[in-house]
Order: C-alpha cells, then sequence, then structure tokens
C-alpha cells in the first residue's frame, strides 16, 4: 500500500511478464485444476464447457493490458475559446479485479483537469479508466496510474482522481463486511496546491469522503 509505483512506467503498456504467455488449452487446463480444487468435478455436464467460458472471460476482464493509455490521450482539441475552467467528468463505472484474490472491484472514477490549452474528448478519459481497470489491480495503484497518465499526457494545470470503490474480497470472504466502500484519491498541481480548486472538484463530485478534502 505504500509503495510508490514509479512515474516512468505509469503510461506505458504493462511490462513484458517474465514467463512466456501460456496456450489458450493451458490456461483452460489450469481452470479445470481449480473446479477438482474446489471439490467438484469438471466432467459434469454443468461444468464441461467452464474451462473454456473462463477463459474467455478472461479475456475480457483482462483486455487492459493489450491497451496502451497514452494513446487514448494523444488526440487533443486546442480550439476552446480560451476554455480554461475545471473539467470533470464523474461517475465513470468500472470493473476491475483485485490482485491479491482475483476478485471484482465495482466501482466509479471521478476525473477532474484544469486544461492548459489541450482539451480530450471525454470518453477518452473514461477509455483511459476502462485500461487500468481490465487489469489485475489495488486500488490505490489503479488511483495512481490514471491521475499521472492525464498529467504524463495532457500537461494541464492540474488532475484530480477520485475512486469510490466496493471490495468483493472483503465482502464476500475474509471479514464479509458489506455496504463498506473505499474511497482514494490523487491530486497533482492545482489540486493540490489550491484548496479551493481541489473543494470546488470535491463539491462537483460529490464529497464521496470529507476526508479527502486534506
Ligand atoms: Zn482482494
Amino acid at each position: 500500500m505504500n509503495d510508490t509505483p514509479k512515474v516512468t512506467t505509469f503510461c506505458t503498456k504493462q511490462a513484458k511478464p517474465s514467463e512466456p504467455r501460456p496456450s489458450r488449452e493451458e490456461a483452460e487446463r489450469a481452470i479445470r485444476t481449480l473446479l477438482l480444487w474446489a471439490g467438484d468435478d469438471p466432467a459434469r455436464e454443468g461444468l464441461r464447457d467452464t474451462p473454456a467460458r473462463v477463459a474467455r472471460a478472461y479475456e475480457d476482464w483482462f483486455s487492459g493490458y493489450d491497451e496502451d493509455p497514452e494513446e487514448f490521450l494523444k488526440r487533443t482539441f486546442e480550439e476552446v475559446e480560451g476554455y480554461d475552467d475545471m473539467i470533470v467528468l464523474k461517475d465513470i463505472r468500472f470493473e476491475s479485479h483485485c490482485e491479491h484474490h482475483l476478485a471484482p472491484i465495482i466501482g466509479r472514477v471521478h476525473v477532474g483537469y484544469l486544461p492548459n490549452n489541450k482539451v480530450v474528448g471525454i470518453s477518452k478519459l473514461a477509455r483511459v479508466v476502462e485500461a487500468y481497470a481490465r487489469r489485475l489491480q489495488v486500488q490505490e495503484k489503479m488511483n495512481a496510474q490514471i491521475a499521472h497518465c492525464i498529467q504524463h499526457v495532457l500537461e494541464p494545470k492540474g488532475v484530480a482522481v477520485v475512486i469510490e470503490a466496493t471490495h468483493q474480497c472483503m465482502t464476500t470472504r475474509g471479514v464479509h463486511k458489506t455496504g463498506v466502500s473505499m474511497v482514494t484519491s490523487a491530486m497533482h498541481g492545482e489540486f493540490r496546491k489550491n484548496p479551493l480548486t481541489r473543494r470546488e472538484f470535491l463539491s462537483v463530485i460529490g464529497n464521496p469522503a470529507s476526508s479527502v478534502d486534506g
């Protein structure tokens, strides 16, 4: 949790794994092993196609490894008639998976930035969120990655990213706490320096947690 990942790795694709990617067949065999480990019979009718289905689901859930979020932000607009006020995209729903239990993390991301001549299409911000969410994640890491990526590529006067999410590894196992959501935030530039700017952003997104306003 205290590890601060290096900025230089944020906007690039995921680093190459240390081992070669297994074949689809090997992946399906591994899922079959997990079914046996759970205590069931992978040969019974209901489970026969499960390894193939899970492999396909993985391709969807983890498609972010094949994406480079930096690319989404490269096309910008400069003709904004001098607009230099805050731009906020709130309630970007995301589904991710925790890297410790492979359990879903479901929540919303709020992104704000103060443009420095360059403005990006709003759907692109959502695509940046998606690219990071569709990987194995830790909420704090994902939060930092999104903020650094926007700061690094758009070079705005400031970026703010707040994430509210529930972690199913917490609600369905372990402490079994429901209704708990975790709020994290990353503020750069003006959002970090200027409490008024930060407060304005937090009020636009509905003040998810007063503790964020430090
Ligand atoms: Zn977990």
